[in-house]
């Protein structure tokens, strides 16, 4: 009976996964994500409902759009099927059970799902255009304060750090909306300082240190890696290093969700 119930939410995961993938195209332009129809990017014909089965209708069709035979990229696959394997995992994180409905488990299943997702978007978002989506963090705030309240009521204490976490999240977009953003290069930089908040709400101090210091070996990596293609191309360093562009939300949002699933299985 179980094996059914995770075979559901894998599916659902990779629902998901085929949402966020329109979600990261749409967002960015200001366009609507639940009503509009989907249709290929190359031929704009409408998608059919086999057309949107995730992984399914990708293998059926080849990999190409069935109506004008444009590839379509194998990432959105993968990216469906990475999708569902992680709700797979936080699914058994929380120990999902039909024959123990445990509502408290459920609740934070489903908290912990919107969550991640999430940071999906985010990151997606972030890896095309280098930039934290304001929209997105209004929803991460709420989703916050959501939290707090249902962990507040459950365990009526040991949230006040995590209030400050959510006022200090609250002031910095107040500030962006209104005068920040004339100081800050496109104030990037508060965009991160709230994503960094928000993570540390979600995820406790352990994985959240743990979060910090990854993204910032993954930075470190990836100047090395920038550094010694500069040198290869004999361009000794002429560009600024202020002048590269790295998604570096989307460095902390990968590495926080593996750091959530790795701690959480260890019970580190
Ligand atoms: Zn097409």
């Amino acid at each position: 009976m179980n094996i059914i119930i995770y075979g559901l939410i894998f599916i659902i995961g990779t629902l998901f996964g085929s949402f966020f993938t329109l979600a990261v195209y749409r967002i960015p332009l200001g366009e609507d994500i639940l009503y509009k129809h989907s249709f290929c990017p190359n031929c704009k014909a409408k998608l059919t409902f086999t057309d949107l089965i995730p992984v399914v209708s990708y293998i059926a069709l080849g990999g190409k759009c069935s109506h004008c035979g444009e590839k379509i990229r194998i990432r959105y696959l993968l990216l469906e099927v990475l999708s569902g394997v992680v709700f797979l995992l936080v699914a058994l994180l929380f120990d999902v059970n039909v024959m123990i409905v445990n509502t408290k488990m459920v609740i934070y299943f489903l908290f912990y799902i919107l969550y991640i997702s999430s940071l999906f978007i985010i990151a997606g978002i972030d890896k095309e255009n280098i930039t934290i989506q304001r929209s997105l963090l209004v929803f991460a705030l709420i989703l916050s304060l959501c939290y707090m309240t249902y962990v507040y009521i459950l365990n009526n204490s040991v949230i006040y750090t995590y209030i400050i976490y959510l006022v200090c999240m609250i002031l910095l977009l107040i500030a962006d909306a209104f005068s920040l953003k004339k100081y800050l290069q496109k104030s990037y930089t508060v965009g991160i300082l709230a994503l960094s908040l928000y993570i540390m709400i979600f995820s406790g101090p352990t994985v959240s240190y743990l979060t910090i210091i990854l993204t910032l070996i993954i930075i470190g990596i990836r100047m090395i890696i920038i550094d010694i293609k500069e040198r290869k191309k004999k361009k000794i360093t002429t560009i600024a290093r202020d002048d590269i562009k790295m998604p570096i939300g989307f460095y902390l949002c990968v590495s926080n969700i593996l750091l959530i699933l790795i701690c959480n299985f260890l019970n580190v």
